[in-house]
């Protein structure tokens, strides 16, 4: 089956005052997801670059937070009895018990590290495999507790443009009975997709890209990494595990990679003065389409006159903006990945 990459190439014309009034055409692309046929708009002019912004002193002011080690293992909330006797779990440095402001069935929060904050340079590949590990370790444990419990993200909102009010690094594994929005959609899209042809979408999307070899950046093991066509947020990576058809089976090998890719990626954000970002690992038990994606996106960084990126075309049109050609951040982003 042959994947379709639908585009609309539009042009702007106008005269413009930073070129004495001469005559100019500015190019927006549209593209079309070729699963979920959602449009995504690549406006390479937006979002300005900025100088790398010095956190010592936020980090300074809200050190000793509630996840730092002297108050982690007293101000958290503990598991009930029948998921962990023990209160809290503990892989390596990553420490994980129930959120307090859940926000499903189940929510809980995987500390990464002891480090109050980190530069996303500085974030090691044993710290996710320690946070990813855990994290399996919780989903092992809800489910044992609830089985109804299919639908599971481990995500992360990373600085206060990701949406997190606390610096100090931490993951979510929330798990529900009803899928997200973007589960469904994806759910659906693969099913029908498979109906239709006989075979796994993203084993063709692996396929295809690897022919052309202008968004594919690697495969590890059972793990392609690689920029999607119509990206649905900042500097979009993402990583389909195939042969998995949950978090549950992953082994040390595979949690190994999935970390060095993430923080191959966040190297490759601090390299372009980046600092914030948001990172889902969606795991969704579903007979028909099960799906283990992995998906990175950058938000736009922490400055003192911070710019927020969600503009009325994501809030209110449901359109999402990205501003770097999907080809682009393949070329520039593979050799972070050697
Ligand atoms: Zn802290």
């Amino acid at each position: 089956m042959e994947i379709k990459f639908e585009r609309y190439h539009l042009q702007s014309e106008l005269l413009s005052p930073l070129q004495e009034f001469k005559r100019i055409s500015v190019p927006t692309e549209i593209r079309v997801d070729p699963l979920t046929k959602r449009r995504s708009r690549i406006i390479t002019w937006s979002l300005p670059s900025t100088e790398k912004f010095d956190f010592t002193e936020m980090a300074s002011a809200s050190k000793g937070c509630v996840f730092c080690p002297e108050n982690v293992l007293h101000k958290t909330p503990k598991f009930i009895e029948e998921v962990a006797p023990e209160g809290r779990l503990q892989r390596g440095k990553a420490i994980g018990f129930p959120n307090l402001f859940p926000a499903g069935a189940s929510g809980s929060v995987v500390v990464l590290c002891e480090e109050h904050f980190l530069p996303l340079n500085q974030f090691s590949p044993q710290t996710y495999e320690e946070g990813l590990s855990l994290s399996m370790e919780i989903v092992r444990r809800m489910i044992r507790f609830d089985p109804d419990l299919r639908y599971w993200q481990i995500s992360q909102n990373f600085l206060l443009p990701g949406g997190s009010s606390i610096l100090h690094p931490h993951l979510q594994v929330i798990g529900d009975p009803i899928p997200t929005n973007e589960m469904e959609w994806l759910m659906e899209a693969s099913a029908s997709y498979q109906e239709k042809n006989n075979t796994v979408y993203w084993k063709d999307l692996v396929e295809t890209e690897k022919k052309l070899g202008e968004r594919f950046i690697t495969t590890q093991g059972h793990i392609h990494w690689f920029v999607p066509f119509a990206p649905i947020g900042f500097n979009e990576v993402c990583a389909w595990v195939e042969n998995h058809p949950s978090i549950l089976t992953l082994g040390e090998e595979e949690l190994a990679i999935l970390a060095k890719g993430i923080v191959s990626t966040l190297k490759y954000y601090d390299h372009k003065s980046l600092n914030s970002f948001n990172l889902a690992f969606y795991s969704i038990f579903d007979e028909s389409s099960p799906l283990l994606l992995l998906r990175i996106i950058s938000r736009t960084p922490f400055q003192p006159f911070y710019l927020n990126d969600c503009t009325f075309f994501e809030v209110l049109q449901s359109e999402l903006t990205s501003n770097i050609y999907p080809e682009e951040l393949c070329r520039e982003i593979r050799p972070f990945f050697t």
